[in-house]
């Protein structure tokens, strides 16, 4: 079947995101591949095949849906599910059965899981995540106590396999003093439930930004989400790497390759006298005899309104500007100065063609969103392809 526009997932680039994260944390640490937001708009079920075949055993997710998903797509027995964020307690027996591990960050729900697992015969898989100074969620230091003497009333029933928390803003020097403190206080509630007797498999506290900006949080497991991708958190972070890296600077080489390109096609294209309007109301006016190429994208597709006269898109390995307002499920682009541009040509939203390149930043500085925003919304019912 036809889609007017479609996603490629290329295996080369994500090889080489996690050849190079892999070097940067070290071998022996655990990689957890997050992949929450439908992986950040990559696809859970085209991208979890593709990560496992780089050699990824671990995915965490946000919540039990997420974890449904990934655990369908998964092809290897040996690939492990970690949820985050979200699970209903009545989620939790099919977690415990699927050996899917989840995070427990108040003691009522690892009452509920003591008792699942009890009644299941099997150990429920948990990750302690301590309060730090996030302040969102979190076991605390005054109930943690009642949380050790429940963990070990039960051992039989548990597994502990990860102390953990999650920094407020490592990418950004603005935030040092309290990440600083979060790390301070990892250390202190850790030491304190290892010394109270529990034996976690792995303390995991390090997102993309904290492995790459404060070593120390990587400890012996890592969760990254955007760096895989081959974005880089914000350019701060980037800056950052280029200047501590110096022999990457010389080379001007971005060790990290983006995973994603988008593409379309050319639906269409029309020659238009000078004077004329393009499309619905007067937004756009041609200034001279215009060559104007359909695109089948619109804002269904995720490209927004807000891109109207303003949107770049690639055609011919050409920059072409969108000529018009963006319809529902179409684009009208000014091809004028585009040699050749005929029905069938490719057109690039995100990616790139010839020399040029449209990045997930460059269309993002256009619609002033994050990176992880952009990506997310890109609609998870385009068609997405593996590519070498
Ligand atoms: C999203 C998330 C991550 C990954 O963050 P990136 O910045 O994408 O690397 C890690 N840990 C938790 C708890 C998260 O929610």
């Amino acid at each position: 079947m036809f889609a007017p526009s479609h996603i490629e997932l290329s295996k080369s680039a994500f090889k080489q995101n996690v050849e190079f994260l892999k070097d940067y944390v070290g071998q022996d640490v655990v990689f957890s591949s997050v992949i929450k937001g439908n992986a950040y708009g990559h696809g859970i079920e085209q991208f979890v095949p593709l990560a496992e075949s780089c050699g990824i055993r671990h995915f965490s997710v946000f919540s039990s849906d997420e974890a449904k998903r990934a655990h369908d797509a998964k092809t290897d027995d040996g690939s492990h599910i970690m949820i985050m964020g979200m699970i209903e307690n009545s989620e939790i027996k099919w977690a415990i059965e699927q050996d899917v591990s989840f995070y427990i960050f108040e003691n009522d729900r690892l009452k509920a899981a003591i008792q699942h697992a009890k009644d299941l015969g099997m150990p429920a898989r948990i990750h302690l995540h301590l309060e730090t100074g996030m302040n969102r969620t979190g076991l605390e230091n005054g109930e943690i106590e009642q949380t050790v003497k429940l963990i070990k009333d039960n051992i039989n029933h548990l597994q502990v396999d990860g102390i953990c928390t999650h920094y407020a803003g490592a990418e950004s020097v603005s935030n040092h003093v309290r990440v600083t403190r979060q790390i301070e206080n990892f250390k202190k509630l850790s030491k304190k439930l290892i010394d109270l007797g529990i034996e976690p498999r792995h303390l995991h506290t390090a997102c993309s930004a904290a492995a790459l900006n404060y070593p120390e949080t990587t400890m012996d497991m890592v969760r990254i989400g955007i760096a895989q991708y081959g974005f880089w958190p914000n350019r701060e972070t980037y800056m950052k790497f280029v200047k501590n890296h110096s022999d990457i600077e010389k080379e001007h080489k971005d060790p990290l390759r983006r995973v994603m390109e988008w593409k379309s096609v050319v639906m269409s294209t029309k020659n238009v006298e000078a004077g004329e309007f393009i499309g619905y109301g007067n937004t756009y006016q041609t200034s001279r005899k215009q060559k104007i190429a359909t695109v089948p994208i619109g804002y269904s597709h995720g490209f927004g309104r807000n891109l109207t006269n303003a949107g770049i898109v690639l055609i011919k390995g050409r920059r072409a500007g969108v000529a018009g307002l963006v319809n529902m499920n179409l684009l009208t682009i000014d091809v004028t100065d585009i040699p050749g541009v005929k029905k069938g040509d490719e057109v690039v939203i995100i990616g790139k063609q010839g020399d040029q390149e449209m990045t997930v930043s460059s269309f993002s500085e256009m619609t002033n969103f994050l990176n992880y925003e952009v990506l997310v919304r890109i609609p998870s019912q385009l068609p997405r392809y593996l590519v070498e």
